[in-house]
C-alpha cells in the first residue's frame, strides 16, 4: 500500500486515523490504514493484509514480528511471552499461517468473480479443520455461541485461531458483509479492502495508486498496439 492515509495541510502532516464507528482500530489492524471492514471481519482482512505485495513486505516473514502480531490479534498464545525464548511450534505455525492466508485470500477473490477454488487453494483450511474443532458454548446471558472466537478469548493454538477466522467468515457470509470484502484489481497488489461504496463496485485498494496505475498501463498497452 502506498496510500498512508495522510495528507499535507499548510506544511504540516496531518494523520487521518481510520475509525470504526468512531473507535480507533485495534493495533493489530494498524497496517490496514484504509477501507477497513467492520469488526469482527476486520480481523480476517488484517490477517490477509499482513502480506503487502505492493511494498514487498510480510509481517509473517519475521519470526518475532509474526509472533507478536499473532498474539496481539488473539490468533495464537505464544508459548513464552519473552522475545528470544524458545517457541518450538512457531516455525510450523508460521508455515500454516502463510498457507492459510493464501487460502483465505483466494476465498476473498471469489467475491470479485475469480476462478473457482481448487483443492490446492483449500488444502491449508482442511488442515486447520483437522487440527481444531468448533465448540458450542452457552454463555451466562443464555446465548449459544460457536467458537473459538479469537475476538473475545485468545486462541490456545494457531489452528484454533484460524478456525475462529473461518467462523467469522461464515457469519459474514450469512449477514452479507462478506461480499464487500474484495481484493484489489491490480494483479501486483491484491490487497484486501472493504468496499463501502453504495454501488458495491469498488475495484481498487486505492484509486490514486492502483486504479490509475493499471489504467495507465492498459492505456500504454493499447497505444503500443495501435502504434
Ligand atoms: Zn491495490
Amino acid at each position: 500500500m502506498t496510500c498512508k492515509g495522510s495528507y499535507k495541510v499548510t506544511g504540516e502532516e496531518v494523520i487521518i486515523t481510520a475509525t470504526l464507528n468512531g473507535m480507533t482500530p485495534p493495533s493489530w489492524a494498524s497496517h490496514v490504514e484504509d477501507k477497513l471492514a467492520p469488526m469482527p471481519l476486520l480481523l480476517v482482512q488484517a490477517f490477509v493484509d499482513t502480506l503487502d505485495r505492493d511494498l514487498g513486505t510480510d509481517i509473517f516473514a519475521d519470526r518475532e514480528e509474526a509472533r507478536v502480531w499473532l498474539a496481539g490479534a488473539g490468533l495464537r498464545v505464544p508459548e513464552s511471552q519473552n522475545p528470544g525464548q524458545l517457541d518450538p511450534g512457531l516455525a510450523d505455525d508460521l508455515r500454516l499461517a502463510r498457507e492459510a492466508r493464501a487460502s483465505i485470500r483466494a476465498l476473498i477473490g471469489r467475491n470479485t468473480g475469480r476462478e473457482p477454488l481448487t483443492p490446492d487453494d483449500l488444502a491449508p483450511l482442511e488442515q486447520v479443520l483437522a487440527q481444531a474443532q468448533p465448540r458450542l458454548a452457552v454463555a451466562a446471558d443464555g446465548r449459544v455461541r460457536l467458537g473459538p472466537d479469537p475476538t473475545t478469548l485468545p486462541a490456545r493454538t494457531l489452528a484454533d485461531g484460524l478456525l475462529g477466522l473461518l467462523l467469522i467468515i461464515r457469519d459474514a457470509q450469512a449477514d452479507g458483509s462478506w461480499d464487500r470484502l474484495k481484493l484489489c484489481g491490480n494483479p501486483d497488489c491484491r490487497w484486501a479492502f472493504y468496499d463501502r461504496s453504495h454501488s458495491r463496485r469498488g475495484a481498487w485498494c486505492d484509486m490514486a495508486t492502483c486504479g490509475n496505475r493499471l489504467k495507465n498501463r492498459n492505456l500504454r498497452a493499447r497505444r503500443a498496439q495501435a502504434g
